[in-house]
């Protein structure tokens, strides 16, 4: 497919400039430009086939099934988009005096309100970008807590070895050293070496529960009591909040902070490096540290706090990404207090019965149910015929399927961890089931020509280290 700049055609256009009707103005050669910008010339027909060629070799929640697992690609409302897309939301200015963005410092207490309520926190911030920003500023709460109280031997975080690849990298970019606890066979923490981990220089814990084996800890309270006993101070990753929203609370498990992606659980589409929103809640004892500003009700009427003396100061220019926050509260609203527990009992019961349609013929790295994801280990395919975990998943493209998280957690060989989400049916399920064990067979069968797969995509197999260290993003023109 060419590029929009090699489709040009000179002369060609798509729009016609009505005459001048004012007197012309000569602006001085030193602001006008030596050489015509070089601006693609189409005709409008040509546009529109370019721009429709694009869409059709993407990939969307809207084509069809996404379980990428950690990742929540459930399908969006379209009712989130059209509140986002309101002029009263798009056409203010962040520096508009307060009295004249009411409505929307309303949106922020609101979403505060009811994602403090989900989470059992007290406080939130809209202002963290994403998730591993928004874990960012939660250990930098921690870190605060602990310099506010004189207390600074506290350099390590503990973080277990499925956690999530930034928690440790957030640890590290707070200026603390990692601490790694294994996991027990059930895939949960080991508490013992838990015990011998913690000590006066724990700053606190970083966990995500269920973690990334798909696993709901069962020990999480006395986990985040081993660490309060310590001094130290627990730090939930609600990245992925869609198995337990509106069943359990991280408040209720013992954490003091927490970190939602917006963009995963509460539906604003992601990939591709959209707008985000990894807001962090905290309990009260951590609530003087937030970022600042933050939106609170007045006597009359929403003003933004700027006087908080103890804050870690800003983390991101005015309020992040308020559209992101607007399509959240819509969500929260739609579903209501019974949607919500809804949502994520589906997601959880989408995951098993995936799992469990295929546990005959896939290996399957825990035991018992999962949460709202499991994981496929092709340990044993890789060492009898040679087969990966990439093999499945390039089969997977040719059945125009887009193929789970791949290699990760790191702590189980070959595996791809899938996560169906609550917004597909039993109908696209099937399907998929039907899909995997079509390609399972297929592996059994002839494992050499599992290599050469896809063959029914446009690129087949790209060097992705290549393609992520030196991407080709600029075009150079011959003249
Ligand atoms: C996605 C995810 C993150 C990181 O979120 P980003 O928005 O990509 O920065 C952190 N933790 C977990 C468990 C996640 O699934």
């Amino acid at each position: 497919m060419n590029l929009i700049f090699e489709s040009s055609v000179a002369g060609r256009k798509c729009v016609q400039v009505p005459p001048c009707d004012v007197p012309e103005y000569q602006l001085p050669a030193s602001l006008t430009r030596q050489q015509a910008p070089h601006l693609p010339e189409m005709s409008e027909t040509d546009i529109s086939r370019h721009y429709t060629k694009l869409a059709e070799r993407t990939y969307g929640v809207n084509n069809g099934f996404y379980p990428l697992g950690s990742c929540t690609m459930k399908y969006n409302p379209r009712i989130n988009e059209e509140m986002a897309s309101l002029p009263g939301f798009t056409g203010v200015h962040p520096l508009q005096p307060e009295h004249t963005v009411q409505g929307c410092l309303e949106v922020m207490a609101l979403a505060e309100e009811y994602l403090c309520q989900i989470t059992g926190m007290d406080e939130m911030t809209f202002q963290p970008a994403a998730g591993a920003h928004g874990e960012l500023t939660g250990v930098l709460l921690i870190k605060q807590y602990h310099k506010m109280r004189g207390d600074t031997k506290r350099t390590k975080i503990i973080v277990p070895d499925s956690a999530h690849g930034t928690n440790p990298a957030t640890a590290v970019m707070a200026g603390f050293t990692c601490v790694n606890v294994p996991s027990n066979e059930e895939g949960g923490i080991d508490l013992d070496k838990l015990r011998e981990a913690v000590g006066e220089d724990t700053a606190g814990l970083m966990l995500t529960n269920p973690n990334t084996l798909g696993i709901f800890d069962k020990n999480i309270l006395e986990i985040t009591k081993i660490i309060k006993d310590a001094g130290g101070l627990c730090y939930y990753d609600g990245a992925n909040l869609n198995a337990i929203m509106g069943q359990v609370r991280p408040g209720d498990m013992g954490f003091d902070v927490v970190h939602l992606n917006l963009h995963k659980t509460f539906s604003t589409p992601h990939g591709g490096g959209g707008p985000g929103s990894g807001a962090v809640g905290c309990k009260k004892l951590l609530a003087p540290y937030l970022p600042k500003p933050h939106a609170v009700a007045g006597e009359n009427g929403y003003t933004m706090d700027y006087d908080l003396p103890q804050s870690i100061g800003r983390m991101k220019a005015f309020y992040g990404n308020f559209l992101v926050v607007v399509r959240a509260l819509t969500y929260v609203l739609t579903l209501g207090q019974k949607g919500i527990p809804e949502a994520s009992r589906n997601a959880v019961l989408n995951a098993n019965y995936m799992m469990h349609q295929l546990s005959d013929t896939y290996d399957i790295a825990t035991k018992g149910h999962c949460m709202h994801e499991f994981i496929i280990t092709l340990d044993k395919m890789h060492k009898e015929k040679g087969v990966t975990a990439t093999d499945i998943a390039k089969a997977m493209l040719d059945e125009g399927i887009h193929p789970p998280t791949m290699y990760f957690p790191l702590i189980v060989p070959e595996d791809l961890m899938v996560e169906p989400t609550e917004t597909e049916s039993k109908t696209t399920l099937d399907e998929v089931v039907a899909a995997l064990k079509r390609i399972h067979a297929m592996a059994e069968e002839n494992p050499e020509h599992m290599h050469e797969l896809p063959v029914k995509t446009v690129i087949r197999r790209p060097d992705e280290v290549k393609a992520a260290r030196t991407p080709v993003i600029c075009y150079h023109f011959d003249k």
